[in-house]
């Protein structure tokens, strides 16, 4: 009898320790994950351009350093230290060659990034591109070369960038660098996918990097990125990479990810006031990328725990017929314009 109760004591114990491992394991805030671009000494004249002042990229490094954030590829999300309460993806778009300093400062600072290179655009001599000299320089300083497209087309409109970007393109890459033997990262060039992409990529990339809104829960092979350029307002990168620890959306996608359906529904678990809802948005002309806040009220109708979105109705309010709508998410401001996620990001491209 005694033994039976020390039996159930027993597994009483292993069964708190097991929900104390779990709920542990779940303490970690969703991971923010910077996308930034070009970068240059001052911007003045080159707003729109998705370019960071270096001046201001080195703030973010001290920023997160004394802030106590680690730097991680996604690949070690999975094995991460439980001494890495708060780690950040850093990662750098295009392959442009002013990146190289950028990545000698995040050297000094102990941080590695991805950088997503265009493997049709590597060449042997570049003024503005890395050449394969940079990408083993890159890999030398603890950073990693990621896979973006083959040529930067969009793979939704283009099956032969879709082909290239999951055959040749990392052929090309370990060919021009050495000391990379994997490629577990890629881009979408614009940020674009859909369904059938989707697929095609997730076959042989296990991380899957857009430029839709939000914060990666360490798990989805799909992750949100949030772009950083000078056109952001100085505390709009601290409001992103804090919040993440108060990202709990309430909103849960039922359409697919990635259509150019006119509506759109999610499912809500918990209560909440559309009154204020705003759509948070990434849109894009020709000068670059853009985020911008309007309210989503009168775009949404609830029926029970169904939020439906009207998306075109939305877009045909706010949006120029000349910019293009990446992704969004549903979020509400709080005091001091902090920014409250009631969605994850949601992939959505219109081409007018
Ligand atoms: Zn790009």
């Amino acid at each position: 009898m005694r033994k039976q109760r020390q039996m159930r004591k027993r597994s009483l114990l292993l069964l708190l320790f097991i929900a104390a491992t779990i709920s542990s394991a779940q303490v970690r805030s969703p991971v923010p994950v910077l996308c930034y671009h070009g970068f240059a000494e001052d911007t003045m004249g080159v707003t729109g351009k998705l370019t960071e002042q270096y001046a201001r990229f080195e703030d973010m490094l001290r920023f997160l350093a004394r802030s106590g954030y680690q730097s991680v590829f996604p690949e070690e999300m999975q094995s991460l230290p439980e001494a890495i309460s708060r780690p950040v993806v850093i990662t750098f778009d295009d392959g442009r060659k002013d990146q190289l300093r950028a990545a000698e400062m995040m050297h000094r600072y102990g941080f590695k990034g991805i950088f997503f290179i265009i493997p049709a655009r590597i060449e042997a001599e570049s003024d503005k591109s890395m050449t394969p000299t940079d990408l083993r320089q890159l890999v030398a300083l603890g950073h990693q070369i990621g896979v973006h497209g083959f040529a930067h087309q969009s793979l939704p409109s283009s099956q032969e960038e879709t082909d290239a970007s999951v055959s040749t393109s990392i052929e090309r890459l370990t060919s021009s660098i050495s000391g990379q033997s994997s490629f577990p990262n890629f881009a979408y060039p614009f940020g674009h996918y859909d369904t059938a992409t989707y697929r095609r990529t997730a076959g042989v990339y296990p991380f899957l990097h857009t430029v839709n809104p939000g914060y990666w829960d360490g798990v989805s092979n799909l992750l949100p990125r949030m772009l950083i350029t000078s056109d952001n307002p100085g505390d709009f990168f601290k409001t992103y990479v804090l919040g993440s620890t108060e990202f709990q959306p309430v909103l849960e996608l039922v359409t697919a990810n990635g259509s150019t359906a006119d509506r759109v529904e999610f499912r809500s678990l918990e209560p909440m006031v559309i009154e204020h809802a705003e759509l948070l948005s990434v849109s894009a002309d020709k000068d670059g990328y853009h985020y911008a806040i309007h309210p989503a009220a009168p775009a949404l109708h609830i029926e029970g725990s169904k939020v439906m979105l009207n998306l075109s109705g939305h877009l045909q309010r706010y949006y120029h017929d000349t910019r293009t709508v990446i992704s969004y998410a549903l979020v509400e401001r709080r005091e001091r314009g902090k920014i409250v996620y009631l969605s994850p990001g949601v992939m959505h491209w219109v081409v007018r």
